[in-house]
């Protein structure tokens, strides 16, 4: 948490986007943060950031989520892009096999860079492509359930889940922060 405030009761904190290129990191980000979708992946490399406020029991919990922006096409996401934060969605694509293959390297390498505390979610992107799935519900679910992670699948591309996924781990982050306060 970054700021909390007696009188205004503010919480920020800091969410990370992991997870293969071109799982759909980007249009997750915008979808949930600006309602957008993107048919082409930018070009763009570096780390963006966008900030969502939700209401929680009456108080402004602001999220900063970060998006690798590309920077996983070079093996490159720093220890910087990890730090401090409290929450992370740790995304494949369910067309794509491969991207659900890698999701232990993703585990190992944010248990490397973070606090045990992380609030995890593991989201199974683009699950509007029932057509062509590679990766089953129940093996996603069985995944997240061993490694103790919430679990969801989406659709950056038709809205689905992408609000609820997003939230949940934000009223986690507030719920175990605000644990530990009282
Ligand atoms: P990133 O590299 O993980 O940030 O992935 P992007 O957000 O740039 O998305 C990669 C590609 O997948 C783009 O062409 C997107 O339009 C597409 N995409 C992202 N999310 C979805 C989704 O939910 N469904 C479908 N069908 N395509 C998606």
């Amino acid at each position: 948490m970054d700021s909390s405030d007696d009188e205004g009761e503010e919480y920020l904190f800091k969410i990370v986007i992991i997870g293969d290129s071109a799982v759909g990191k980007s249009n997750l980000l915008t979808r949930y943060a600006r309602n957008e979708f993107n048919l082409h992946s930018k070009a763009t490399i570096g780390v963006e950031f966008q900030t969502q406020t939700l209401e929680i029991d009456g108080k402004e919990v602001k999220a900063q989520i970060w998006d690798t922006a590309g920077q996983e096409r070079f093996r490159a996401v720093t220890s910087a892009y990890y730090r401090g934060a409290f929450g992370a969605l740790v995304v494949y694509d369910i067309s794509r096999r491969t991207t659900f293959d890698s999701i232990p390297r993703w585990l190992d390498e944010l248990k490397t860079h973070s606090d045990t505390t992380v609030a995890r979610i593991l989201v199974g992107n683009k699950c509007d492509l029932e057509n062509i799935r590679a990766v089953s519900v129940e093996e996603g679910k069985s995944l997240a359930e061993s490694e103790g992670m919430f679990f969801m699948e989406t659709s950056a591309l038709d809205s689905t889940n992408v609000n609820k996924a997003f939230e949940i781990v934000i009223r986690e982050i507030y719920n175990s922060v605000s644990r530990k306060v009282l």
